[in-house]
């Protein structure tokens, strides 16, 4: 079985990886010359858009998947012209722009914050008066990790705000004070069979996630499930699909979806019986998924800007190291770091010696 990849970030590269063992072999199409993913897959250089490299990768896999959001859907939808494409290419049509996203979210009846389109700096003081402040202006397409967005906490933030994003097309959306930050990551498989991880609790900084918390008989979950189950079926879904909420008292509010593997989930290679990826890979190529049954406890740290000495990660008891191999650079997730135990306590401690790590901290 041949799995063709589209993006060979991080997650191509673990994607490859929890292929091998089973025979499922990887080809990953990128276009730079230092593809993380380069070292653990074959790899076709290249544009996302270069049609010729898209028919010989077409010819050369049974199924074909992505890892990143912004492949352009023409190349997806001339590949799905020749070999199955999953997920489907209407859920990443979907996450490409927040406004349609969200739009899905509320047919489906999914929880959300309060919204409104804006395309000019008028319709952002209209919005701004029905949605009030604080908010957060969004831009429609190409945002990520906390890029492409601006937090309006009073009116005098209003005045130039739609052009200072860029003057693009963005929304305006109502400022949660969450609790917390919660991912649900699901799987869908060819026949429908949908399995969940155990919920995941996040921490960001700098729009960046730094730290990762399964949590186990969360008491939000059944909520999560229920929203990822109306877009699996809703999309007749194939992969993994991560749904990210944010938490208000017994409520989730969906902030937005990841048609693939996700960051947050991370922590599944050593703490759920089968991993994020190995279960991507199972479902993309029609074989039934495995459990999804939490081992333990886990928290996971990204590594962002320059790994920490493998020594100094070694001194943490239980510490699973993830070196992505690519080159230090500001704000770049470089690796990460997971632990997995069983005893509460040492849970605590293990998370304060993983932010340690961090040179920002994350707590
Ligand atoms: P996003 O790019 O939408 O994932 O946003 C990145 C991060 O910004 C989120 O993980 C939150 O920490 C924060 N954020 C985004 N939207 C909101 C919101 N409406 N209210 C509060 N915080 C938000």
């Amino acid at each position: 079985m041949v799995v063709g990849i589209l993006g060979g970030g991080q997650l191509a590269r673990m994607l490859a990886l929890a292929g091998h063992p089973m025979g499922i072999r990887c080809v990953v199409l990128d276009p730079a010359d230092d593809a993380c993913s380069a070292p653990v897959a074959r790899h076709l250089h290249g544009a996302f858009d270069d049609r010729r490299l898209l028919d010989e990768l077409a010819d050369m896999v049974d199924v074909i998947t992505y890892e990143f959001e912004n492949v352009p859907l023409e190349s997806l939808r001339y590949l799905s012209s020749k070999v199955p494409v999953y997920p489907p290419v209407a859920a990443l049509e979907a996450t490409q722009d927040r406004l349609d996203e969200k739009n899905l979210f509320r047919d489906l009846g999914i929880d959300t914050p309060d919204f409104l389109p804006v395309s000019s700096q008028e319709e952002l003081e209209s919005a701004v008066n029905r949605i009030g402040l604080p908010s957060v202006l969004k831009t429609r397409r190409m945002g990520y990790d906390g890029k492409g967005q601006i937090v309006l906490k009073e009116a005098a933030d209003v005045s130039g705000a739609w052009e200072q994003l860029g003057g693009v097309p963005a929304i305006l959306e109502a400022f949660v004070p969450f609790d917390r930050e919660v991912s649900g990551i699901v799987v869908r498989s060819t026949d429908g069979e949908i399995s969940a991880w155990s919920l995941t609790e996040n921490r960001h900084g700098d729009g960046i996630l730094k730290l990762a918390t399964s949590r186990p008989h969360d008491p939000v979950k059944p909520i999560a499930l229920d929203f990822a189950t109306r877009l699996l079926e809703h999309l007749d879904y194939v992969g993994v699909l991560a749904l990210e909420c944010f938490q208000l008292g017994d409520r989730l509010l969906a902030n937005e979806f990841a048609p693939r593997v996700h960051n947050s989930g991370h922590w599944t290679i050593e703490g759920a019986e089968t991993s994020q990826f190995e279960n991507h890979l199972r479902a993309v190529t029609g074989l039934m998924t495995g459990s999804t049954e939490p081992l333990e406890q886990s928290v996971m740290i990204n590594c962002i800007g320059e790994m920490p000495p493998l020594s100094r990660v070694m001194k943490i008891r239980g510490a699973h190291m993830h070196d992505y191999g690519k080159e230090p650079r500001s704000g770049r997730k470089v690796g990460h770091i997971t632990v997995r135990t069983a005893d509460p306590e040492y849970l605590q401690r293990a998370t304060a010696d993983l932010c340690d790590l961090q040179k920002s901290g994350c707590r």
